[in-house]
């Protein structure tokens, strides 16, 4: 088989592949598979993805293309590998060429993905030059969004511009049999970035010559300190989690009154010891996107209860960049070796209640000193604010699926295929404005943005039109068409009217919820859409929030609708709940009925003269909108059963009212009905 023909038994093929293949260590992979079976030929990087051609033995040639994407780098994605057969040039040598200058590159960057198996060897060998080296990154692992500030995806465009590449850093980068070939976060502690461990006035720590910062802020989390601590997308607080006081402080400090807490367990095993763990979930958190993974907690879990009060899940995510590996390891070293399963860690949003997360310096330092005994930092730049992403399995006719809760770090800016022939036209659609996520499209693809927040705040507003200049100008989408909600007043709207020279188009809040998902699948529609939703501003001018809509992603029509009921007061109605089971009870009366009664549930937890004015306004309609809104369905029916008369944030209620269903119950609707649903209390 290895006897080579002259040229009559030659064979040159050309192949196209396109997916997700730069930035990934898809060139180098080509070269080595190249040359191991010796093949000639090049590869390149080009507008639509890796271009690339081999000669040599037919036999050679046809291994080589069925080993291609099979053994393709672990962060690659290929969508589409199309061969074809060319003329044999003589040509025995391997080559990677640089990338023709006409054209932009579709998908140039690529998500941040957490430290790989050899990276973490390197980190843990004494012997290595990385060893305990926090930024340790290849090619098939490392930041990647959260470090582009331009295009194309090359050094001096990263934050990263700033670090020197040493001697041997840039031989690594140079040499195409190297795993840090064209990596370009690579680092090494002569190099790169360090940490420093500050205290909250941000004067560093002493710290003996025995200890690094990294231990000493381990040993610091072990005796009951909340530290600040600078991630991938964002900082976060941390703390250990099995120590109510500790937690309770963090809490307090946090002004989180009562959101559940994330932790970050060391181990599959570890994180397995705090919430049951089926395949899926243990899949999806050693998965490169590392999400937190909700899933039910363990009664003997070490965890606080101030960690999620009220919660009978947790969520869990497993460490992702080289400093959270080596924290929780010199904690886990640190805690009393008794404790079996480890102890977690909370590893929650660096801010305060519910302002975005940190994630420039100085604002951190300003932010967080008032919560933080430590901050554990570093000088590697974070261009994009993302948030950890949260997800959690549903049971399917079809077996466990994954539903997306909040959609950030890991998961964007990876590109979603548009069903049918997608857009022909550049376009930009702007979002709602409680849970805001961009979205901008050309061709046959989408990009969704990390997740922005509430644009009511003004470092959210800012991340929202900062990052729609970033994701036009990284995927080169020029919008022709914006794309806006019809809520007058949601600050996406008025940032969607300012741009112009475009084309506008407002859609309703709930088709688009439905023409996301049709999106999300793959499917063209028509399809029947059941929304269930908090609030939407509805084409009557009403709030919507309870619809069935049959239609397209063009076009829908409201063909159900929940019976409609008034919001007491308008917004306070979503903080007291109460109202809206006021509000339900009158409407459940008929036009003709008196104001309700107290019922007993609520009965000495509302002031009657108070009951009696907000069933007058529930009656009338006065300073009441209409809505048929299921959130507030939801959050009636929890405060007639008397859970919660007010809430300290959006779906408080319904969760805490969920969270008594009995699992137990064998009367119960199946699991499938709960597909899709998502939960408005993760961090
Ligand atoms: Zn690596
Ligand atoms: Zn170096």
């Amino acid at each position: 088989m290895s006897i080579e023909a002259p040229a009559a038994g030659r064979r040159r093929a050309r192949a196209r592949v396109q997916g997700t293949v730069q930035g990934v260590g898809f060139r180098p992979y080509v070269y080595r598979l190249a040359g191991e079976l010796g093949l000639g030929g090049f590869v390149l990087n080009d507008a639509h993805g890796v271009l690339l051609e081999v000669e040599g033995s037919a036999a050679a040639v046809a291994a080589f293309l069925s080993r291609l994407g099979p053994e393709a780098p672990p962060l690659a994605v290929l969508e589409r590998v199309s061969a074809e057969e060319r003329e044999p040039q003589g040509e025995r040598r391997f080559a990677i060429l640089e990338s023709p200058r006409d054209g932009v590159a579709d998908a140039p960057v690529t998500p941040d993905s957490p430290t790989c198996a050899d990276c973490l060897r390197e980190l843990l060998d004494p012997e290595d030059r990385r060893f305990r080296y926090p930024f340790t990154n290849c090619t098939n692992c490392g930041p990647r969004f959260t470090i582009v500030r331009g295009i194309p995806y090359d050094r001096p465009y990263t934050t990263m511009a700033g670090f020197r590449m040493c001697a041997c850093c840039q031989a690594e980068y140079e040499d195409p049999g190297d795993r840090r070939f064209h990596a370009q976060p690579n680092a090494c502690p002569e190099c790169g970035p360090s940490v420093s461990l500050l205290t909250p006035d941000g004067e560093p720590m002493a710290l003996g010559s025995h200890r690094d910062a990294m231990q000493a802020a381990a040993a610091a989390l072990r005796d009951g300190a909340v530290l600040a601590l600078k991630g991938i997308g964002g900082y976060h607080l941390a703390c250990r989690a099995d120590d109510e006081a500790t937690v309770a402080r963090l809490r307090a400090r946090k002004h989180r009154e009562d959101k559940p807490f994330a932790l970050m367990a060391r181990t599959l095993e570890d994180a397995a010891g705090l919430v049951v763990l089926g395949d899926r979930e243990r899949e999806l958190l050693s998965a490169t996107e590392r999400p937190i993974v909700l899933a039910p907690r363990r009664r003997e879990a070490p965890v606080a209860d101030a960690v999620a009060p009220g919660s009978p899940e947790l969520g869990v995510l497993l460490p992702y960049s080289p400093l959270h590996h080596l924290l929780l390891a010199d904690f886990s070293d640190f805690s009393d070796a008794s404790s079996a399963p480890g102890v977690a860690l909370v590893m929650t949003s660096g801010n305060v209640s519910d302002e975005p997360i940190a994630f420039g310096d100085q604002d951190a330092l300003e932010r967080l000193a008032p919560i933080a005994d430590l901050l554990l930092v570093h000088d590697r730049p974070i261009q994009t604010r993302t948030d950890d992403s949260v997800v959690r399995v549903v049971a399917e006719p079809g077996g466990p699926r994954s539903v997306m809760l909040r959609r950030s770090r890991g998961y964007v800016p990876a590109s979603l295929p548009l069903p049918g022939d997608g857009t022909p036209r550049h376009v930009l659609a702007c979002g709602a404005e409680l849970k805001n996520t961009f979205c901008v499209a050309k061709g046959g693809r989408a990009w969704v943005s990390h997740h922005i927040g509430d644009l009511k705040n003004y470092e959210t507003l800012r991340s929202f039109t900062e990052g729609i200049e970033h994701f036009e100008r990284l995927f080169a989408v020029e919008p022709e068409v914006v794309t806006h909600d019809l809520h007058p007043e949601y600050l996406s709207t008025k940032y969607a009217l300012e741009r112009e020279g475009v084309e506008l188009v407002g859609v309703q809040h709930h088709h688009a919820h439905l023409a996301a998902c049709l999106a999300e699948h793959g499917e063209p529609g028509p399809a029947i859409g059941a929304i269930y939703d908090g609030t939407g501003y509805g084409t009557d001018g009403t709030v919507w929030g309870g619809e069935l809509l049959f239609g397209d992603l063009e076009d829908v029509r409201r063909v159900g609708t929940l019976h409609p009921a008034r919001l007491p007061g308008g917004e306070r109605a979503i903080r007291q709940p109460w109202r809206m089971a006021c509000a339900w009870l009158a409407a459940a009366g008929g036009d003709g009925g008196g104001a309700p009664a107290i019922p007993p549930a609520l009965a000495g937890r509302v002031e009657e003269r108070t009951w009696a004015a907000i069933a007058e306004l529930a009656r009338t309609g006065l300073a009441s909108p209409q809505t048929s809104s299921m959130g507030r369905l939801f959050d009636a029916a929890a405060a007639l059963c008397g859970i919660r008369p007010e809430v300290n944030y959006e779906g408080q209620a319904a969760i805490e009212f969920e969270a008594l269903c009995d699992p137990g119950e064998p009367g119960a609707v199946s699991d499938r009905a709960r597909g899709g649903r998502t939960r408005a209390g993760w961090p």
